[in-house]
């Protein structure tokens, strides 16, 4: 397949042509014909799949020509570098079309992006934090907006940008298409698309050149999380065999409980990276890994893609991820460049189905091996494990470990929209701590009115 089969227009295929671009990526290929039908798509893809052109070639061949100030397409990124590098590559296929194309992100002059805004444009690359402002100033209107693309689904959630982008999503109009890029599949990425999307297509990109043949695979069933603890301890004891070890765990509060039970064994080889630490503290963290400081790295999904480290001896997989894709991630960490590398997968009871679902995508069965005698079986149970149905797809719901962390802004009660019913002049009192007693000026006069 070549771009030609795309059916672009000639300026995309000059644009194309000078960037020395013949060969649609994998993400491209599939997701071209379902961006440009209008319907609503979740790509899972990694950064470097060519997935911004995956989404800008069809929206480019269908936006017209325009003088209208107002944009039409509105693309969501969760970090300022990300907004640049996004404008850039927009930059690069519109170089024959007349686009005009803005980026903006917070920590800024804001009134210089309102006068860039003033001026007229059709792509609009933001942060949620600054467009939001941008919005609220009415310098910028959403009213046109067509297409909603948001890029990086899941490191925006695990930043914490759930809330901002709901108030986004109210501002919006309501008959749009929306585009979402993903590279890793978190409950919390499926609990945003349940709760304000209709049912959007998939396209997966299984990750292209895992070098399954490099890694070898074992896995135990463990029937909980402090036995998987013993028997973690049990396997890092051996330091010659793993000498450079990424534990993997799905999210930040199983990473720091996990931290905290291998720091009694494991102190000064241990380092930890999930989204509740501050920048400085991942980076320390993963110079320490990367050069051999640290022997052991906890992390979670989100936090660890992105990262290239040489002679990774072993990926643990601590739990089984719901989603066999984060399986490939994570176990791609290893085996890289030629070198053997070794993945060792835990799976509870609950887990056993995901763990057939990620068999199934990589068409083989993974070994399953005894659990050493010396590793001791705890009937001690998380909260979590307590809890006989876990309840997933309901966004009503949401168990413990779901909860935001403290990255997570909660609006202050005041601003917190809730079902008001009928007495709702008393509630709305009580939230501004208004006094409620029949002294209370406000009461008497709303009861004369009566
Ligand atoms: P992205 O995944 O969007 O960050 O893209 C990764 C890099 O691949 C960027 O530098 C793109 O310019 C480049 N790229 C995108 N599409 C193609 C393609 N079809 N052929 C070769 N390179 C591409």
């Amino acid at each position: 397949m070549t771009f030609r089969d795309l059916n672009l227009n000639t300026p995309l295929y000059n644009a194309l042509d000078d960037l020395g671009f013949t060969t649609p990526t994998p993400i491209q290929a599939e997701a071209f014909n379902i961006v440009s039908s209008g319907r609503d798509i979740v790509g899972i893809a990694q950064t470097g799949t060519g997935k911004t052109f995956a989404y800008m070639l069809p929206i480019l061949k269908n936006l017209k020509f325009s003088k209208q100030e107002n944009p039409r397409v509105l693309i969501l990124v969760p970090t300022r570098e990300l907004v640049v590098q996004v404008v850039e590559e927009i930059e690069k296929l519109t170089k024959y079309i007349n686009t005009r194309v803005l980026g903006v992100y917070g920590g800024t002059n804001i009134n210089t992006q309102k006068m860039a805004v003033a001026e007229g444009l059709d792509i609009l690359v933001a942060t949620p934090g600054r467009l939001y402002d941008l919005a609220l100033s009415r310098v910028l209107q959403l009213k046109s907006i067509q297409k909603l693309v948001i890029d990086e689904v899941d490191v925006m959630l695990d930043l914490g940008f759930r809330h901002q982008l709901i108030n986004i999503f109210d501002i919006l109009p309501e008959k749009r298409q929306n585009i979402m890029f993903s590279a890793t599949m978190t409950e919390d990425v499926d609990d945003l698309l349940n709760d304000f999307f209709t049912i959007p297509e998939r396209v997966s990109i299984a990750v292209s050149g895992t070098p399954l043949e490099n890694i070898e695979q074992t896995r135990y069933n463990v029937p909980n999380f402090f036995t998987k603890v013993n028997l973690l301890v049990h396997i890092l004891n051996d330091a010659e065999t793993f000498n450079k070890v990424i534990v993997f765990v799905s999210n930040k509060k199983i990473a720091d409980k996990l931290f905290e039970e291998l720091d009694l064994h494991f102190k000064e080889e241990l380092c930890v990276i999930h989204s509740n630490k501050t920048q400085n503290y991942r980076l320390r963290s993963i110079e320490q890994f990367r050069n051999g400081e640290n022997r052991i790295l906890v992390a979670t999904d989100v936090m660890a893609r992105g990262l290239d480290i040489e002679n990774v001896s072993h990926v643990i997989n601590l739990d089984t991820p719901d989603y066999p894709e984060n399986y490939m991630h994570r176990i791609g960490r290893t085996g890289r460049a030629e070198r053997k590398g070794e993945a060792i997968l835990l799976s509870t009871e609950k887990e056993q189905e995901a763990r057939e679902n990620i068999e199934r995508l990589m068409n083989m069965e993974i070994p399953v091996l005894e659990l050493p005698e010396m590793v001791e079986i705890s009937d001690q149970l998380l909260e979590e494990e307590r809890t006989k149905v876990k309840e997933r797809n309901n966004p009503t719901k949401r168990s413990e470990e779901d909860m935001p962390g403290p990255a997570f802004h909660e609006k202050k009660a005041k601003n917190q929209k809730e079902n008001l019913g009928g007495s709702y002049k008393f509630k709305i009192a009580k939230k501004y701590k208004k006094p409620k007693t029949r002294g209370d000026k406000n009461y008497n006069k709303r009861n004369k009115r009566k």
